[in-house]
């Protein structure tokens, strides 16, 4: 009885070990803030329904899908993007998801709280756009033009800032986008209907504007600066 206990423990512990290694079975983190943080630009509400229900569905059918997929246990959710070729449309989906929504909730914080671009970002998104606000409109631009659910992106796409828009829950770290469309996702907006429709309604340029406000700049920033320095390190190699 006592071994068995043991074993049970040494079991449980091993399988606790295994998921912080390969987040598998993948775990929906909670929210940086209170769900009400957001507001009024996000309500309350869309935030609960869209991290605990939505997100919470695309980790529960990845992790359905890994039973079809042994290999996923094995892979980070970043690489599950770079090789989701080789996977069928359910982790396309719901990986997608789960890495779009996980990321999607760093970049936002409270009204007034988010900072605002490094001088290496602006200085870049100045060469890139010509200004910021011409980066905004660019990024809105993507989202508006989305024709029905997606995401508007500012990627890094090694030498320069690109504003890209996928379907669905595609992203540009995936190995199925345009070539010209992949890159390293800075700044992502989630432009489903189900992130702004009770607030919005069929308003979705209002909330592209006002999403604004709630933009974790200092997220950006050190996302920016992170694969700036990796690209440069690769450069040297
Ligand atoms: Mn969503």
């Amino acid at each position: 009885m006592r071994l068995l206990t043991f074993s049970a423990v040494l079991c449980a512990l091993s399988v606790s070990l295994f998921s912080d290694e390969h987040d598998t079975p993948f775990t929906l983190a909670d929210l940086p803030y209170p769900a009400e943080a957001l507001e009024p630009v996000i309500d309350q509400k869309t935030m609960e329904i869209h991290h605990g229900r939505h997100h919470q569905a695309y980790v529960n059918n990845l992790n359905a899908a890994v039973e079809d997929h042994p290999s996923l246990a094995e892979m980070s959710l970043k690489d599950i993007q770079r090789h989701i070729s080789q996977f069928d449309t359910a982790v396309r989906n719901n990986g997608g998801g789960h890495y779009n929504h996980t990321l999607f909730w760093t970049l936002m914080a409270p009204v007034g709280a988010g900072g605002s671009p490094s001088p290496a970002l602006l200085a870049q998104i100045e060469e890139d756009f010509g200004s910021l606000e011409a980066m905004q409109q660019a990024f809105q631009q993507a989202g508006a033009s989305q024709f029905g659910s997606g995401w508007a992106w500012l990627i890094w796409n090694g030498e320069q800032l690109q504003v890209t828009a996928t379907a669905n829950q595609d992203n540009p770290l995936m190995d199925v986008i345009p070539e010209d469309e992949q890159g390293y996702p800075l700044l992502a907006n989630d432009v489903w209907e189900h992130a702004y429709y009770l607030s919005y309604q069929n308003q979705r340029g209002a909330y592209l504007e006002a999403w604004w406000q709630v933009v974790n700049w200092e997220v950006v920033n050190q996302r920016f600066a992170a694969i700036t320095d990796a690209t440069a390190a690769s450069d040297e190699d």
